[in-house]
């Protein structure tokens, strides 16, 4: 039985360190092995990119879920049908993924869920924000990486992070984080 991580991330995400510390501390997290874990990833450049490259070299195996940018479908509606692109293709891919369950979800976002006033409002993570939020509301435990520290999103994930924090003697920080590395520290 193949233990799935859902993962959802910023395209302008780049920390190669954090992303493998994460994926080592989420099989530990699950009690598989890297031959027993496969990443689900949406094939973007950035954090999928990287997550599937480090997955690769950890020798887990990948499932690449690309969204279709070229296609509309029935439910788009007249205003995004008047573009090539169509701007709902991601949300689309994001729902596919879930839809096809996970045992955990992993989030890179490089903004905060709400921008800040003044912020830049390109490239905002709202799409890493969409494909977590509805992991979550799925069931999924859903883990977002900030910094070097995993942060539960929603109950299930926090249940998880509690799960392992308690097997390793580790008291969770503020708003229930853990650090990750401490995650597979000896006990
Ligand atoms: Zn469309």
């Amino acid at each position: 039985m193949t233990s799935v991580i859902l993962m959802t991330g910023s395209r302008s995400w780049n920390n190669v360190q954090v992303s493998a510390d994460a994926l080592s501390a989420t099989l530990i997290m699950l009690g598989v092995t890297e031959k027993q874990a496969a990443l689900r990833h949406g094939a973007s450049r950035g954090a999928d990119t990287l997550l599937a490259r480090t997955a690769e070299g950890l020798g887990i195996a990948t499932q690449a879920v690309p969204a279709q940018w070229d296609r509309h479908t029935e439910q788009c509606p007249p205003w995004d049908r008047q573009n090539a692109t169509c701007k709902l293709a991601g949300h689309r891919r994001n729902s596919i993924m879930i839809a096809a369950g996970a045992n955990i979800c992993l989030a890179f976002p490089t903004h905060a869920m709400s921008l800040q006033p003044g912020e830049d409002s390109k490239d905002t993570s709202r799409g890493t924000w969409d494909c977590a939020t509805k992991a979550k509301d799925a069931g999924i435990p859903t883990l977002v990486v900030w910094g070097d520290h995993f942060f539960p999103f929603g109950q299930p994930g926090a249940e998880l992070l509690q799960r392992a924090a308690t097997q390793r003697g580790l008291q969770l920080g503020p708003s229930l984080s853990a650090p990750i590395l401490g995650i597979w520290l000896p006990f």
